[in-house]
């Protein structure tokens, strides 16, 4: 592949060689290369002249990974417009926040709801997705070339999940994404033979991006699945449909318990992110399945800046080596700075400027913490998430990767509870399959942590909060435990 080549280019590349071969696989319906080629200039068009879109138009999409959201989206992109992809499950408040920062000219939504929401709003124009899909595939409907843009033109605002903010709008340019799928498709060794099971969220990097955009620029099949199913990935894994699979660690902690996990044992490659996956969940499925899960590391600011390699050591606990031309530096304090093609240069403000987050001097700080071994980069946690403990620093997954090796623990969240006596007290919540009790659990971290790292309290839970993308919400955890404490 070319450097500095547009992604839409690999798009088109790629797909007029295979026009027969699977691009998008829906439960129902198999869409070719060459019918998304056809279908999404024809939907580009349709929607360049109804809305009168240009090259500088920002348009937002909220919607599930149906057929109709993913062409839209696709067709979208190749038409040259911005795309701001939103999450379905948020609330109106949020969603109000989006639309003033990202500033749609055009909202698409699959939601009666939000649809009546919006339109109250004279500032953006609202229309329904399923319905402006089957509109723009009438046959009177012809299609124009797509024009595409630039490679420094701005591709997506991607917002962050903002668990501790507001969400913060990021502008994505078509160089940042073009350059990352070029270099993972390299590392990773895709291309036109594999197909990929892809149930992760349309709205977050990982998924929209990684997943959907990497597969369609090597020209690979996708198996597009609104919500993931450990029984469909197994059956489609032994059926040899797919050999590809992107998730997050609760996706491979769900196969693993429900008894799926040998069938990954068929997979080419098998990789995940957003989240940290703890080694005793690395072990377990090498175990089962023979097979080394790729954990690699990004931010929606960054794009991936690590992973580990597809045919070199796999370490467990590492998320491997920084990608080439991306600079990992740390702080004093040991938090993660970033440099390389996939760092954005700024957050959108409301008032539509860009604020700077990094200068030619200045790289990207992650607010993660780490080090890194023999170049091998592992995540100790977010620097919010330090619980400092009578003046100790205590990395929470330093302790929840301690007491994942108990057999019955099912999943484990460490933080800070506050207090007068020490600041804050390291308090463990689990999830345990079976009878265990506080002092067991306390006893086995006494014997392979320091003193100060062995949790004050343990909590046994039922389940433990997470955000759409299956990430530990350790926010909510706390307000809901330390209410008033
Ligand atoms: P997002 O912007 O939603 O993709 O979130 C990015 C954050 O997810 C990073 O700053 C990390 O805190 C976390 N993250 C992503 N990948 C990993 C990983 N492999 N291990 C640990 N944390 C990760």
């Amino acid at each position: 592949m070319v450097g500095g080549e547009s992604f839409l280019g690999l798009w088109s590349d790629n797909w007029s060689n295979r026009r027969l071969r699977d691009a998008l696989i829906f439960k129902d319906k198999k869409i070719s290369y060459g019918e998304l080629d056809a279908a999404t200039l024809q939907v580009g068009s349709y929607l360049s002249d109804r809305f009168e879109l240009d090259r500088s138009t920002t348009v937002a999409i909220m919607a599930k990974s149906c057929e109709a959201a993913v062409i839209l989206n696709i067709a979208l992109v190749r038409a040259g417009c911005t795309l701001v992809p939103v999450n379905p499950s948020l609330s109106l408040d949020e969603l109000a926040h989006i639309v003033t920062t990202a500033k749609p000219k055009l909202f698409i939504s699959f939601n009666a709801e939000i649809s009546r929401y919006l339109k109250k709003r004279s500032d953006i124009e609202v229309a329904d997705g399923e319905w402006l899909y089957q509109d723009a595939k009438k046959p009177s409907m012809c299609g124009v070339a797509a024009y595409g843009r630039s490679t420094e033109s701005t591709t997506l605002i991607a917002f962050t999940s903002g668990t501790t903010a507001a969400p913060k709008g990021v502008p994505i340019s078509n160089s940042s994404i073009s350059w990352n799928l070029r270099t993972l498709a390299a590392l990773w060794e895709l291309n036109s033979e594999d197909s990929l099971y892809l149930s992760l969220p349309l709205f977050h990097i990982h998924g929209l991006v990684v997943g959907l955009y990497g597969a369609l620029s090597v020209g690979a099949s996708v198996y597009v699945e609104d919500r993931y199913s450990p029984a469909v990935l197994e059956q489609l894994l032994r059926s040899r449909d797919v050999n590809t699979f992107f998730g997050v660690p609760t996706m491979y902690h769900r196969l693993l318990v429900s008894g799926k996990a040998d069938a990954l044992s068929y997979a080419r490659l098998v990789v995940s992110g957003s989240a940290p996956l703890s080694q005793v969940l690395f072990e377990d499925i090498f175990e089962t399945s023979g097979k080394a899960v790729v954990e690699r590391y990004g931010m929606t600011e960054t794009l991936i800046i690590s992973s580990n390699p597809y045919r070199g050591e796999k370490r467990r606990g590492s998320v491997g080596i920084p990608l080439p031309e991306t600079n990992v530096s740390f702080t004093d304090e040991e938090e993660i700075l970033i440099s390389g093609p996939g760092v954005l240069s700024g957050y959108l403000a409301e008032d539509g400027q860009i604020e700077a987050a990094v200068s030619s001097s200045t790289p990207f700080a992650t607010g993660d913490l780490g080090h890194m071994v023999d170049g091998y980069l592992y995540i100790d946690g977010r620097k919010k998430d330090l619980i400092i403990t009578g003046g100790h620093n205590v990395h929470p997954f330093e302790v929840e990767e301690a007491i994942s090796r108990i057999s019955n623990v099912l999943e484990v969240a460490v933080v800070g509870k506050p207090s007068l006596e020490w600041g804050e007290e390291v308090t463990a919540f689990v999830v345990a399959d079976g009878s265990l009790d506080e002092e067991t659990v306390r006893r086995f971290v006494g014997g392979r942590l320091s003193p100060f790292k062995v949790p004050k309290s343990v909590v046994f839970v039922e389940s433990l909060p997470k955000n759409v993308i299956g990430k530990l919400d350790r926010r909510t955890l706390k307000a809901q435990c330390f209410e008033g404490s």
